[in-house]
């Protein structure tokens, strides 16, 4: 008699709309083969400070969650909130979050931390914010939050990636901020947006530690040299970017800070491990 063959167990559908901290998606776009951004509604309890993660997630193909950091990208008084995405080739979470569309559901779980707040500096005059690929995010959300405008009279977004299209989400960030009814008049003023790529050919190459100890980046800006007394930063990168970013300004003299005690500067990872470019 012949063997039966078998069938592989037909795989039974996960309904993430009905799971807990399930969000639905508004909006996604697509800015390269290797990153996007996605828009997500946002619980009427949640509340976060701008700058802050949360744990971000889909069920794997055993229904078990898939949850990794996210920082929000969008400001602390937006209706929704705003992700902006690395595509990891196989990685768990993004080979699926990318596939996602407008309708579908995101797990976005209630308890946002971090570093890169406000709260965890000391007041200043001119804010440095260094971001390299998807570090960015947390600084999205910070330049459309008045705070920072209330707080610092200039604010300067330092953005690095490897390739030109890795640039386009923050302009287009920085664009929607300078045409913000709420924060526009002030970024205006006090918002300076430098853009640089290591890789592909840019108006201005190098990484942001070069740039910084030649004192190639100050000049270009006519930008003073740092000061301890008035200058405070932030810092989200690779690992080997917050390592040698943090060393530049501790040589300057500003000092670590955190939420239990403000400092000069703040730092938090990007990610974990070695980092893929974009
Ligand atoms: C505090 C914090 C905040 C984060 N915020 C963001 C964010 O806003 N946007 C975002 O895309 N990722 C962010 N990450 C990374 C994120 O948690 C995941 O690692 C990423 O989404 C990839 O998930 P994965 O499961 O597909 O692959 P994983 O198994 O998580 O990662 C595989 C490998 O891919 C590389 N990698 C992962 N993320 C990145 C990245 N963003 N850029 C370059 N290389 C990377 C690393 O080498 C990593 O070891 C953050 C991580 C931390 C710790």
């Amino acid at each position: 008699m012949d063997k039966p063959v078998e069938q592989p167990a037909p795989k039974p559908e996960i309904d993430i709309a009905s799971m807990p901290d399930a969000r639905e998606v508004t909006a996604v776009r697509h800015w390269n083969p290797r990153l996007f951004s996605f828009r997500v509604t946002r619980a009427r309890s949640f509340r976060f400070r701008s700058g802050e993660f949360v744990m971000i997630g889909l069920p794997g193909d055993d229904g078990r969650l898939i949850l990794r950091a996210y920082s929000i990208a969008s400001p602390s008084w937006d209706e929704e909130l705003e992700f902006y995405s690395i595509k990891v080739p196989n990685g768990p979470l993004t080979s699926r979050l990318q596939h996602i569309r407008p309708g579908d559901h995101v797990i976005v779980r209630p308890k946002p931390t971090g570093t890169l707040v406000l709260d965890a500096l000391k007041p200043g005059r001119r804010i440095f914010l260094f971001a390299t690929g998807t570090g960015i995010a947390p600084f999205a959300s910070l330049i459309r939050d008045p705070e920072i405008y209330e707080k610092f009279d200039q604010v300067i977004l330092t953005h690095t990636t490897r390739t030109v299209t890795g640039l386009d989400y923050g302009k287009d960030v920085v664009r929607r901020t300078l045409e913000d009814p709420l924060v526009g008049e002030e970024a205006r003023e006090k918002l300076l947006h430098d853009t640089a790529t290591t890789r592909e050919e840019y108006p201005t190459m190098g990484r942001i530690t070069d740039r910084i100890r030649s004192g190639a980046f100050f000049a270009q800006h006519g930008l003073a040299p740092f000061n301890a007394a008035e200058d405070r930063a932030m810092i989200c990168g690779s690992m080997g970017l917050n390592m040698d970013m943090k060393a530049i300004l501790e040589e300057a003299g500003l000092e670590e800070g955190s939420n239990s005690r403000p400092g000069d500067y703040v730092v938090e990872k990007a990610f974990v491990g070695e980092g893929i470019g974009a």
